[in-house]
Formats: structure tokens, sequence, C-alpha cells
């Protein structure tokens, strides 16, 4: 069983990754300070050993991250739903982790990759700064002491001429080092100008438009500052799509797509300086709601559960109805839990509570246990 109160820290950004701040922003939203010492490490090895064989997952790197992000806290609706498979004896298959991990969040590894690059440009652009003002230093040292000479002598010809030949071809060298300074100054702007852009992708969502779970996460944290500041209440929601694989199923996965954009933009109408919409993963997406009372945040997002339900949706492809469009919220008061960890955790059990109960609904969470 997987047992996630003993969470490892967020592990320091080093290097550019850190400076330009492309770390992983969730893992300092939702972490709690835990145990950072040689053991707590160990335990949560231990931990992730166990996970995957105790479901006789392969060791690759992608099931170790994973594991690490359930056992961690850096995942927690994936951990509660392996808890959920776990209690009902289910096993989980390969298959099942891939399809409970596809679509959570941006894969961060373009854009990991897209800074390696630009740590490598800025590498070579130091390096060509070095090479010119060692350059430079070379020949002024060398000038220095030519000029010296010429001071010191009563015939100074043959120092000139020198001195003439020994410009000429510091001229041509520092020309040449120029060029390459503009060159790698060139490159660094066009990565840094890519870099802009793939940062930008990578807090949106390519389906729906919307800010993804990596943004979310950033901005949850955001929240939490600011309701704290203005002494506001803030509220943390899960939505999910209702019997969708019946969608997939009956219309195929481009039908699919078009629902998930359609419930994406019901929720997104709600969006403003206080409410923030993320597209979670799969057909799940995830509304911060600052300034709103759980109560009225359950009441504003059953507001746009019941618009929806009242849509008659057509697939304008085959003119197909799709029948009725429901989805299921959980909704917790985030300061009503010691962490951003458990108010997540509680709106995913309100959420499970909703599906439970009929779905097309949603659920307040409780007061805590
Ligand atoms: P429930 O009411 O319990 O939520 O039932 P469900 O059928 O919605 O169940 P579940 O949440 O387990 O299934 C979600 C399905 O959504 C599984 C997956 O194949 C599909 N899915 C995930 N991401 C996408 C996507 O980007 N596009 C499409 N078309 N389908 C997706
Ligand atoms: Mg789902
Ligand atoms: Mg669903």
């Amino acid at each position: 069983m997987i047992n996630a109160t003993q969470r490892e820290p967020n592990p320091p950004h080093t290097g550019l990754l850190g400076w330009l701040g492309l770390g992983r922003a969730g893992a300092v939203a939702v972490h709690r300070t835990g145990d950072v010492s040689g053991t707590g490490r160990q335990a949560i090895v231990a931990r992730i050993g166990a996970f995957l064989a105790e479901h006789d997952l392969e060791v690759t790197p992608a099931n170790l991250a994973v594991a690490h992000g359930v056992v961690s806290g850096l995942n927690p609706r994936l951990e509660r739903r392996i808890r959920r498979m776990e209690e009902t004896g289910q096993r989980i298959s390969q298959e099942w982790l891939r399809q409970a991990v596809a679509g959570q969040g941006a894969d961060d590894r373009s854009i990991d990759l897209l800074a390696q690059r630009l740590e490598k440009g800025i590498d070579d652009f130091s390096r060509s700064t070095v090479k010119v003002r060692s350059t430079t230093q070379c020949y002024g040292d060398a000038l220095e002491s030519h000029m010296g000479e010429l001071n010191a002598r009563p015939d100074p010809g043959k120092v000139i001429t020198d001195l003439a030949a020994f410009a000429g071809v510091m001229l041509e060298r520092t020309r040449k080092a120029e060029a390459s300074l503009q060159e790698s100054e060139e490159e660094a702007a066009a990565l840094r100008r890519n870099l802009e852009l793939a940062r930008r992708d990578a807090d949106y969502d390519f389906l729906t438009g919307l800010p993804n779970r990596r943004a979310f996460e950033s901005r949850l944290e955001e929240e939490i500052a600011a309701a704290r500041a203005a002494n506001e209440p803030l509220c943390v929601a899960f939505c999910d799509i209702d019997h969708f694989k019946r969608v997939n199923d009956t219309h195929g996965h481009e039908a699919g797509d078009r629902i998930i954009c359609v419930v994406g933009k019901t929720l997104s109408d709600l969006s403003g300086e206080r409410c923030h919409v993320a597209r979670h993963g799969g057909e799940e997406f995830v509304v911060l709601l600052r300034g709103l009372a759980l109560e009225d945040a359950r009441d504003l997002l059953d507001g746009q559960r019941r618009a929806l339900s009242e849509r008659k949706l057509v697939n304008r492809r085959t003119e197909q109805a799709f029948g009725r469009i429901t989805f299921s919220g959980g909704v917790a008061d985030v300061f009503a839990y010691s962490d951003a960890c458990d108010a997540l955790a509680a709106a995913d059990e309100a959420l499970y509570e909703a599906k439970e109960s009929g779905r097309n609904q949603i659920r307040a969470a409780g007061p805590r246990a």
C-alpha cells in the first residue's frame, strides 16, 4: 500500500533550469516540508521499490518518475486513484498507469531540451567573450611592451615597423573575434526567443487552449499567497466529464476531443481575475476560486454544470446527437486543510463522492476528519 505521509521536500533547482525558473513549479506548490534526512530518502526509495514490485511494473525511467510522484505527494490525484485501485484489490497494470498519466500536464521534456540548448548557447557565448577578452588583453599587453621599448630607444624605426605589422594582425584577429561574438549573441537571442515561446506553450494545453496542470500548480501557489494577503477564502475544485469513455467509444476520439473543449469552455466562462480554470489532464479540469466561500463556490460551479446538462450537443461531423453531456465536481476550501496537498485530496474525494452518488453533481468536501 502507498504511504504518502512522509514526503520528500522539493529539491533545490540547480543549474540553468533552476535559474530560468524552469523547475517543476508544482513541486513547490503542493509539497510539504518533510524529512530530508537520509532515512527519509531511503524510505521514499523503499516505497518506490515496493510499489513497482507489488504491481509487477518494470523498473523504467517513466515508471520510476510516476512512482516518485505518487509516493512523494507530487501527484496527489494519481496517488488517490492508485490508492482506490489498491483498496478494491485491483492491480495497477502498465496499461492502466499509461492511461492514468496520459495527458496529466505538459511534457516538460521539450522545454528542458531547449533550456539545455540555451545553456550551451550561453556557454559558447561566454567562451567567445572570454576569447575576445583574452585576445584583446594579450595584444594590449604586447602593445604596452612595444610602447615601452619605443620610449626607451633612440632609434624607434624597427619598433615602429614591428608595431605596424603587429597592429595589422591584431586588427584582423579582433575582427574575427568580434564576428564570432556577434554570431554567439544572435544565437543566444534566437534561443531566448524560442525559450520564451516554449515556456508559453509549456503552460498551455494545446487542445483546449486552457492553462495546463503545470501552470495551475504555480497559479495555486500565487492564489494561496494572494488570498492569505487579502484575507479571502480560496476554493479548489476538480471536475471530470461523466462517462466520457462512452463518448470516445460511440463517436470516436476526435469527437471526444471536441467534447473536452466544450466542457473546458463551459468552465472557463467563469475565468477572471479570481477564478482560474485549467485542464488538469485527460477529461479533468481544475478550478481555483478566490473570494468565495465553499458553498458559494459550489453553487457557481453547479450553475455551469446545470447549463451544460441542459444543452443538446450534436456531433457536427455525423449529425448524431451526443446525448446529455455532464460533468461531476468536488470542491474544497483550501484553508480548511493543513496544506494545499490535503485540500486537493479533499476536492478529489468530493469528486469521487459526486461520481458515486450518480454523477452530474458538484459536491462540497466535508469538514476535515
Ligand atoms: P466517469 O464518469 O467515472 O469519469 O467515467 P469515464 O468514462 O469518464 O471514466 P474515466 O475518467 O476513467 O475515463 C476517461 C477517459 O478519457 C479515458 C481516456 O481514454 C479518455 N481520454 C483521456 N484524455 C483524452 C483526450 O485528450 N481526448 C480524448 N478523446 N479522450 C481522452
Ligand atoms: Mg477521469
Ligand atoms: Mg470521467
